[in-house]
């Protein structure tokens, strides 16, 4: 398969996997999207991938995507290496919280976030594919609390892989921040930065537009505008739907949303064939997203901070995939668009296309106060927690089903549960009065010891700081 770019200026001038896998973000600033869908599984083959374990439905669904780029068995290595490593032997659970309404549990890897699910897997492919060309990678990626710690786990010790990780200074949570800064392999370099995770990210963005600089590191992205997490994250909706009686039973998933790379998988699930009926994109207070599908536009505004801080986002990196497809395909419309949300505070789409986008997806936005009831709702009456991202999606999933809006109550409900309740403790005991405990192998965790290096909210410190990593470690290497 061959991918292009979104902003791309020739749609003939697509790249390989490999290349998409290492390179993150294209040069001109667009993201990855494969230059043509595939068939869909036909219902047969649906059927059939219905007992295939987790790690097997991976190498089934990827492989495609992936094609010669990872020799077969290497990919079939990797992908049960990464899913031995989650601790629960479904790999993503289903709990019942009500008639056709259910929870999937996406935080059974190792950091206790739906992150590890793509990660884990990325990390070895990145491992493998730089092996074997003989290089060394510096990846950066900017976290809103949960991808920097699932990124770190992916990496770390990894020879030819360093990886710096940028987070907003004071607004992750105190175990997002030490499942982080705790891991002192030398290849690990965490930088708390006095800003926004917008700014965080438009800093990754400005060390990938700065060509020079991108080639001289060898940089690669680990946030979620790569295609390989898009892909990989794929598998838990299908996962779940054929679980639970696809291709026989239609599904809709309810989507925590921050960036919308999560929910973005979704919508790869259904030009795989999946019978996924709707997908709700479940937002906090920064609603950018909810307001889009409910006709406002999409326009940035002030980030606040909120109980679900991964969701803390304004600007949602991986919407421009589907603006690309509403649009057409058509790249220099993209362009347009991004141009007037880089220059002014937003975009508007026209009205058939929102409502091409609106038989899919609907926005939902629901506030603190509304997921600290879902939260406490739901230990009452099913005895469960679930962390504060989680219920912005149950939340989400309670009020389109009582208003009967989306179609939604014909298909059985599929919410995604993104983060373990004990990385958001405080959250989970206001709404429960129960406080949450950490896993075991996670236990000590407040005890270990932190690293971290404190920067300014300025790119030229953050790239100095990039480079003296990457010249440790080629010196480390050379020594
Ligand atoms: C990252 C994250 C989200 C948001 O996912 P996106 O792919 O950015 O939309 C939601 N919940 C949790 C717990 C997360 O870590």
């Amino acid at each position: 398969m061959r991918y292009v770019s979104t902003r791309g200026d020739n749609l003939n001038d697509s790249k390989s996997f490999e290349y998409v896998l290492l390179a993150g973000l294209a040069r001109d600033g667009g993201l990855f999207v494969p230059a043509s869908w595939p068939a869909p599984f036909s219902e047969s083959e649906l059927v059939e991938m219905a007992s295939l374990s987790y790690a097997d439905l991976a190498i089934r669904l990827t492989q495609p995507f992936i094609g010669d780029a990872v020799a077969p068995a290497d990919l079939a290595r990797i992908a049960h290496e990464t899913y031995a490593g989650f601790e629960h032997p479904a790999t993503a659970p289903l709990t019942q919280l009500g008639p056709s309404f259910w929870l999937m549990e996406l935080y059974h890897g190792p950091t206790l976030a739906f992150k590890d699910y793509a990660l884990q897997f990325l990390g070895r492919l990145f491992d493998h594919v730089v092996a074997r060309r003989g290089e060394r990678l510096t990846i950066v990626g900017a976290t809103s609390g949960d991808t920097g710690s699932a990124a770190i786990e992916a990496c770390r010790g990894r020879d030819a892989l360093s990886i710096v990780i940028l987070y907003p200074e004071g607004r992750v949570s105190e175990v997002q921040r030490r499942q982080m800064t705790t891991v002192d392999e030398a290849n690990v370099h965490n930088v708390a930065v006095a800003g926004t995770f917008d700014d965080c990210q438009a800093m990754v963005k400005g060390m990938f537009n700065d060509l020079a600089f991108r080639d001289e590191l060898n940089l690669a992205a680990i946030n979620s505008i790569n295609w390989a997490r898009i892909l990989a994250q794929t598998v838990y909706y299908a996962y779940a739907a054929l679980a639970l009686g696809s291709p026989a039973r239609p599904v809709t998933f309810a989507v925590p949303t921050g960036n919308f790379g999560n929910v973005y998988s979704g919508y790869l699930a259904t030009r795989l064939g999946l019978p996924i009926r709707h997908l709700m994109v479940a937002t906090n207070a920064n609603d950018i997203l909810a307001r889009f599908f409910n006709g406002a536009g999409y326009y940035k505004s002030d980030v606040v901070a909120s109980i679900s801080p991964s969701m803390d986002i304004q600007i949602a990196s991986n919407f421009e995939r589907l603006v690309f497809e509403l649009q057409g395909r058509d790249s220099a419309a993209v362009r347009a668009l991004i141009d007037s949300l880089d220059r002014d505070s937003g975009f508007e789409i026209a009205a058939d296309k929102l409502e091409l986008a609106r038989r899919l997806f609907s926005g939902q936005r629901v506030d603190d106060a509304r997921a600290f009831e879902c939260m406490a709702r739901v230990w009452r009456e099913c005895g469960t927690l679930i962390d504060p991202h989680s219920a912005a999606g149950v939340a989400a999933a309670e009020d389109a089903l009582a208003q009967q809006e989306t179609g939604a109550e014909q298909s059985a409900m599929i919410c995604l549960a993104t983060a373990h309740p004990a990385k958001f403790p405080d959250a989970v005991e206001q709404a429960t009065a129960i406080r949450p405990a950490l896993p075991d192998r996670l236990a000590d965790l407040l005890q270990r010891p932190e690293h971290v290096t404190h920067l300014p909210n300025d790119l030229a410190a953050v790239k100095e700081f990039v480079q003296a990593c990457a010249r440790d470690a080629q010196g480390g290497k050379a020594a």
